[in-house]
């Protein structure tokens, strides 16, 4: 029997904030049409203007940055709320993966990962083969488990007259985890450019570039569009962008609203990171190249003249 749907969503904190995957988990959330509480585990990341949530939930003292700490927080979450919460949401970054298999284990749960569409309370998809196969998931054992793909999901607008959730304190777990690791620095690899996962425009070398010496060239598109940096894994292999910067099935997912591929042949491991872009533009010089077949725009040109000329229409532009 499908009890009385209530979700709980467990915002990812950084650096004082909640990071903005948490507003398109939320998204889903809302998909599922279950009343929404959100748990924040840091709570110097608490902002007035949260809305769209009945209810926030957070400690008094933040717990230690481990991942055993913060799951047991969370399931401690799930065990002690009255009435129960049908559903748990985390987004689906480097950080909710590490998180929900570790609140799984102390739930005797089977979690639901990468979901990027909801049918109804307890039938979702996700991408599998690297993005090649939707598969669809279907449970009756509450509660479910669920991580949010970012890319998949818009962030949540609530409406204008969104009222401010109320705000509860989480006790401390009663069995806390014995954490014998800390983390003792967290340095995120950081510049100017926006972060790849959220920029609205992504400009991503490939091996291709090997052509024109080094990355320069997309750095300077990417400024001029005020963008993001991104590599294809080749590129990277190559010693041509760091590690950081790769796109891809074993790198990071994008979703912005322009992605701009140059020198990049288009790999599937490639695409599985770049699917859910809302316009994507080609420039190879090989007419066959596999990315020029799902792009919308394709340049089939030398990159080497391609990316001057419209730097200098940019430039003119300005
Ligand atoms: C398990 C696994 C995981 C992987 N994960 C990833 C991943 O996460 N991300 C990823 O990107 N790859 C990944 N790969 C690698 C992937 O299979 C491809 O090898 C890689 O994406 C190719 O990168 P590329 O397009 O830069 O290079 P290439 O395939 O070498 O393509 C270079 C392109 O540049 C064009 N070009 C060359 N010179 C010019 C010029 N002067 N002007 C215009 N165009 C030019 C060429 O026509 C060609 O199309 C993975 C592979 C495996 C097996």
């Amino acid at each position: 029997m499908t009890p009385p749907l209530r979700t709980l969503l467990v915002a990812e904190c950084r650096d004082g904030a909640i990071v903005p995957a948490t507003w398109r988990a939320l998204s889903m959330a809302h998909a599922i049409g279950a009343s929404v509480d959100l748990l924040v585990l840091e709570p110097q990341s608490l902002a007035d203007d949260i809305r769209g949530v009945a209810r926030i939930l957070t400690p008094s003292e933040a717990p230690p940055a481990t991942a055993l700490a913060q799951a047991a927080y969370i399931a401690h979450a799930m065990d002690a709320a009255e009435p129960a919460y049908s559903h748990l949401i985390l987004p689906a970054t480097a950080w909710g993966r590490e998180i929900l298999p570790r609140v799984a284990a102390r739930l005797g749960a089977q979690p639901l990962s990468e979901i990027c569409a909801v049918t109804d309370a307890h039938t979702f998809s996700r991408p599998i083969h690297a993005g090649n196969a939707i598969q669809t998931l279907t449970t009756d054992r509450w509660p479910i488990l669920l991580s949010a793909r970012p890319a998949a999901f818009a962030p949540f607008t609530p409406p204008d007259d969104a009222p401010p959730p109320s705000v509860a304190t989480l006790a401390p777990p009663t069995e806390p985890a014995d954490d014998p690791v800390r983390v003792v620095d967290f340095q995120p690899a950081r510049g100017e450019r926006p972060d790849l996962r959220e920029a609205a425009v992504v400009a991503c070398g490939g091996q291709g570039m090997a052509s024109a010496g080094d990355f320069t060239l997309i750095e300077q598109l990417a400024d001029a569009l005020g963008g993001a940096v991104g590599a294809t894994r080749a590129a990277v292999d190559s010693g041509l962008a760091p590690n950081d910067w790769q796109v891809g099935q074993t790198g990071k997912i994008v979703a912005p609203d322009l992605y701009i591929g140059v020198g990049v042949s288009g790999a599937i491991q490639h695409i599985a990171g770049i699917k859910d872009a809302r316009c994507i533009v080609s420039i190879n010089n090989d007419p066959g190249a596999p990315l020029h077949a799902v792009a919308d725009y394709r340049l089939t040109m030398d990159l080497r003249e391609a990316i001057p000329q419209w730097l200098a229409l940019l430039a003119a532009r300005q």
